[in-house]
């Protein structure tokens, strides 16, 4: 059993990274699991990031998640390629496991495991991904000026997507599986009268084409079965994220769609000396900058619930 640490951070995104520079910076010596297959987060598979503020030309997403990466390791976090894969939070220590079995220990748990954008699943979606295949308007949606683009998807996300991009775009199809919207009905509105957007029901995406570049769909008519082709450059899927609380049920209070809740606008759960930052929290916001934020809040709600226990 190991000693007992300050701090525990679980997830190596934005919010987690930043959260591990500011408990690093305060001496807390803080123990980050960046998980085993995407340490640092979802920026790991994109290319150009232009909103990240402090960088004037942009930067390649890896490259950001390094230097976030790096400038927490120059204070003394300590970082673990690894996931956990247990977690008890409910005494006054908590501990974490890994994938070895190791038990750690600590007075404050900070959860910052982000959320996946759930994916069509077909062959060339993750390869095009920053090349046309997008899953992000806020973020990418600049780069598309007056080029085709189709929203795939028929909720809320999917028409904020939609009207959002057609802003720059020069046409937007959206491409939905039934023959109804899901989503609310003033989205709906909107969207239906916007002349740069156009629908295709009861359709699925049936393959994402193009080679070094998103070039097209073939669509498949989920009714007739008959398929087409739609030249797009553009490609945003819009059906959901699922926040990364698996294993967190039973023990921290989450919402109908999973998320974790935290007492906003602290980051405190519902569990003395654990704090929630960053996507797996928000399904609103969404961004680099805003995992970030909600990240050094953690760090000093943690920081602070450890000086009142000192
Ligand atoms: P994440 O970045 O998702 O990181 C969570 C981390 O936790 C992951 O590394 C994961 O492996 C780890 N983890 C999960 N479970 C465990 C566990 N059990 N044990 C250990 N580790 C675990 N935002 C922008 O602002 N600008 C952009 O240009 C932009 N582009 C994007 C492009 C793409 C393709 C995607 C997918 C997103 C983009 N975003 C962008 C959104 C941005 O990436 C997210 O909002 C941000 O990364 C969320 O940060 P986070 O720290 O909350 O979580």
């Amino acid at each position: 059993m190991s000693d007992v640490r300050n701090v525990i951070i679980i997830g190596s995104g934005p919010a987690g990274y930043t959260a591990a520079l500011y408990t690093a910076r305060a001496s807390l010596k803080p123990l980050v699991f960046e998980g085993a297959v995407t340490a640092g987060g979802a920026l790991m598979n994109t290319t150009d990031v232009e909103n990240f503020p402090g960088f004037r030309d942009g930067i390649m997403g890896p490259d950001l998640m390094d230097n976030m990466r790096a400038q927490a390791e120059r204070f003394g976090a300590e970082l673990v390629p690894d996931d956990v894969v247990a977690v008890d939070l409910t005494g006054e220590i908590k501990t974490v496991t890994d994938t070895a079995g190791t038990v750690h220990r600590a007075k404050a748990v900070i959860v910052t495991t982000g959320s996946q954008h759930r994916k069509l699943g077909l062959p060339n979606e993750d390869a095009l991904s920053g090349r046309g295949v997008s899953w992000c308007a806020t973020c990418d949606g600049f780069f598309f000026k007056d080029q085709d683009i189709a929203v795939i998807g028929g909720g809320d996300t999917a028409m904020e997507e939609a009207t959002f991009l057609s802003r720059f775009a020069k046409s937007v199809t959206v491409v939905h599986r039934r023959d109804t919207l899901r989503a609310s009905k003033a989205m709906q509105e909107r969207a239906f009268a916007d002349p740069k957007i156009s629908f295709i029901w009861d359709s699925e995406v049936a393959e994402i084409q193009g080679d070094q570049k998103l070039a097209a769909l073939k669509l498949r008519n989920l009714k007739t079965g008959e398929t087409s082709d739609l030249p797009v450059t553009g490609l945003f899927i819009a059906i959901g994220h699922d926040p990364r609380t698996e294993l967190f049920k039973g023990q921290l209070d989450l919402d109908d769609e999973g998320y974790l809740k935290v007492a906003s606008p602290s980051t405190r759960t519902n569990l003395t000396g654990v704090f929630g930052a960053g996507d797996v929290v928000d399904h609103t916001y969404r961004q680099a900058i805003t995992a970030a934020g909600t990240g050094c809040s953690a760090a000093l709600d943690a920081e602070r619930f450890l000086a009142a226990l000192a």
